[in-house]
């Protein structure tokens, strides 16, 4: 089968920058609906055969402190056409909570929007479309002040790094990007080895504090 390119796909990459953050907020949320309406329908590579549901990401719009990025839904995301809902996605909820991150205040979504078939790793031609057409419009659009990659394909993707274990809880230069990178572990493989989950809380405090995020939710009490 052939992948039809759509008009979105040929507008001209212009490269994300935290610069401009004047964007009127109505402009933000109008640009992320029609980025959304575009992934939903979107048939640009050979995981829309499978998926039940493209999951273009959630959160805040406005002005997200974080955006994080894992790599592809899972089986509960492809079911709800929602980020993180399974068990990885409870217990990053539980590990923002404790890092006094609010969910709310941020904006979360994966590399490719439309889950592999079996969770199998995106391939890298499903990768370059999916990013060049929606996440990196999605960040130029957002204008976060720091990018969390989560897992192994979002490290690689947004810095070029392989190893997790030197590179986590770290401030990496973006390949394409001003906005610097926070790379950490992927919740689910807390539950495939249990000793990285205190490396994902205290990378989680990490961003908390490069965000001052929990200064913010405190003066709003
Ligand atoms: S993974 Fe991305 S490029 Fe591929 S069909 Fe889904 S939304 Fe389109």
């Amino acid at each position: 089968m052939r992948y039809k390119k759509s008009p979105l796909h040929e507008q001209p990459f212009r490269g994300f920058s935290p610069l401009n953050n004047s964007e009127p907020e109505k402009k933000k949320s109008r640009s992320i609906k029609y980025l959304n309406r575009r992934i939903i329908s979107c048939k640009l590579c050979q995981l829309c055969e499978t998926r039940t549901n493209a999951v273009p990401g959630s959160g805040n719009i406005e002005d997200p402190s974080v955006v994080f990025v894992g790599e592809g839904p899972g089986r509960n995301e492809d079911l709800k056409g929602e980020p993180f809902v399974g068990s990885g996605g409870k217990l990053l909820d539980e590990l923002l909570k404790n890092a006094g991150l609010d969910r709310k205040r941020v904006y979360i979504t994966n590399i490719v929007k439309c889950r592999p078939p079996k969770n199998r790793k995106p391939k890298p031609d499903e990768i370059q479309t999916c990013t060049s057409t929606y996440l990196e419009k999605q960040i130029e659009i957002l204008k976060p002040k720091l990018i969390c990659s989560l897992g192994a394909t979002a490290l690689q993707y947004f810095t070029g790094e392989k190893k997790m274990g030197s590179n986590h809880g770290k401030l990496l230069k973006a390949l394409k990007s001003d906005i610097p990178v926070l790379a950490t572990y992927h919740p689910a493989s807390v539950f495939r080895n249990r000793s990285l989950k205190n490396l994902l809380q205290s990378d989680l405090i990490k961003i908390r504090d490069l965000t001052g995020q929990k200064e913010a939710l405190h003066s709003s009490k």
